[in-house]
């Protein structure tokens, strides 16, 4: 097997430190003081930002924490999604000239910290942790394709549909607009509907930064209003969307239909994604990394951990050790700093992991108390064969643990990979000779050794999968701003 695209980090037992490109730090007094500041922060309603006059259906926003109605949305209607496709226009401007915009727009997000932090705590549910994570993501993706757009010479492919998650509600919509825009495309954007405000704060701070109006439209609503008609009409030039893969395959069907063929779509989707904890790892650092892996951000990640293999010879003590892990994580009010572990994004998500977790109750070893409010769940730990038992991705904070043996560990490997999902992959273990082996075996995007397997950090850590986990190029590395730009004379379409 050759080796994946994905990079292998060192190996050292103190794993990655996280770049900062941004003033945030949650262990600096500073951005303590800048949270506590934003507690009070108005949330504006929000409505379609078009070139001309928008029209819609008003619906209301949920605190997915509590319930609450935060603010109004209106949500476009097919008129008004047809009008901005007629409007939009490649954005005029030199390259030097749209990263400067888009470099200003960077320090606009830094500034208004207060509303963002505010605004992703209660729509989104984020803890401060992931709050401070994703104002920090966006900056860095605002940074690195202003320069990657500013160091290439090429002709803006036309109009670009941006569909995003409500998971990175803030970071992936910036990536993927920064990221067309960089490349002078003209941007239609389709928040998840779950998340249209922080998307809204970002438009605006993107247009007061100087992007045109008439190169990034905003359309809030739903998948199969606003999606459907901004991925099936022979107008559009590109598709660039993060969600699942049946979405995924929906889209590309509507594409196939309507757009001329070759027209590109960039798609980042679903994990069954794997950890092996071999007997020579450290158990105190792979707990924290297997904790921090499923249960971050509840589990809301397409690069979390699903499906953990311990070597038999551990297990017992490791999943003691987990399950005592487990009992120190917080679980509650997203605005607390102690919070480790916020609520699901609405009543379907958790719906339907409490649904899944009834008709699996007899595989459960360990779970965490959880508020009885609103969407929390509680993080689970189930026990299971292998990766095979798992019917599907559950997009929350459950983990499956099964034990292997030594001799069976090619076994496990291509039992993961017969998935065919190649999204991350984690390995702890104190083996230089497996590390390699397994980096050449295993399919998947993103792999990390000896650390955990989330978080992704933008211009030194690409990230995005193969097979049914998405298209590539990856998000955050060097191929992905050339996607946005037409392929030159000689060079292969799509
Ligand atoms: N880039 C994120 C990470 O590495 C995951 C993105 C996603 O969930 O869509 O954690």
């Amino acid at each position: 097997a050759s080796a994946p695209a994905g990079l292998v980090p060192p190996h050292a037992l103190f794993g990655a430190e996280r770049r900062n490109s941004t003033g945030f730090d949650l262990n600096d007094a500073m951005t303590l003081s800048r949270i506590d500041a934003a507690r009070d922060t108005q949330i504006p309603d929000a409505a379609p930002i078009t070139v001309s006059q928008p029209s819609g259906t008003p619906a209301p926003v949920l605190n997915p924490a509590t319930g609450e109605t935060i603010a109004q949305i209106l949500e476009a209607d097919s008129a008004t999604v047809a009008q901005a496709i007629a409007d939009a226009r490649p954005w005029e401007a030199s390259a030097a000239e749209r990263a400067a915009v888009l470099r200003r727009a960077a320090d606009l997000y830094e500034q208004n910290f207060g509303v963002i932090f505010a605004t992703l705590a209660r729509e989104a549910g984020k803890t401060m942790t992931d709050a401070v994570g994703e104002l920090r993501e966006a900056v860095d993706f605002l940074h690195y394709y202003a320069n990657q757009g500013e160091a290439r010479d090429g002709e803006a492919r036309g109009i670009i549909t941006a569909i995003s998650p409500w998971n990175f509600p803030l970071a992936i919509f910036t990536g993927q607009i920064t990221a067309a825009l960089a490349a002078g495309n003209a941007v239609l954007a389709k928040p998840a509907e779950q998340t249209p405000l922080i998307a809204a704060i970002g438009v605006r701070l993107l247009h007061e930064a100087g992007v045109p109006v008439s190169a990034l439209q905003y359309l809030p609503g739903d998948g199969a209003t606003v999606g459907a008609a901004l991925t099936s009409d022979a107008r559009i030039n590109g598709v660039v969307f993060t969600g699942s893969t049946d979405t995924a395959r929906v889209i590309a069907r509507a594409m196939a239909k309507h757009m001329a063929p070759g027209t590109p779509l960039i798609a980042e989707t679903g994990g069954l994604n794997a950890m092996i904890v071999d007997s020579t790892a450290l158990p105190e650092q792979a707990v924290r990394d297997i904790v921090a892996s499923s249960f971050r951000s509840a589990g809301q990640r397409c690069s979390a951990l699903r499906c953990l293999y311990v070597q038999e010879d551990i297990a017992p003590n490791l999943i003691k050790m987990i399950k005592g892990a487990m009992d120190e994580l917080s679980v509650g009010d997203p605005w607390l700093l102690s919070t480790d572990v916020g609520p699901l994004i609405d009543a379907e998500a958790q719906d339907g992991i409490a649904g899944y977790l009834d008709a699996n109750r007899s595989k459960i070893l360990h779970q965490t108390p959880a508020p009885k409010q609103a969407h929390f769940l509680s993080p689970t730990l189930l026990q299971v064969s292998g990766i095979d038992d798992l019917e599907r991705e559950i997009f929350g904070p459950v983990l499956h643990v099964a034990t292997f043996r030594n001799r069976d560990l090619q076994k496990v490997i291509s039992d993961i990979n017969a998935r065919g999902f190649g999204l991350t992959f984690g390995l702890h273990t104190r083996i230089d000779s497996r590390v390699q082996e397994i980096t050449d075996a295993i399919h998947c995007g993103n792999l990390y050794v000896n650390r955990n397997q989330i978080g992704a950090v933008v211009g030194s850590q690409p990230f995005g999968g193969e097979g049914l986990s998405g298209t590539g190029p990856k998000a955050g590395g060097p191929l992905y701003v050339d996607r946005f730009f037409r392929p030159k004379a000689g060079e292969a379409t799509g």
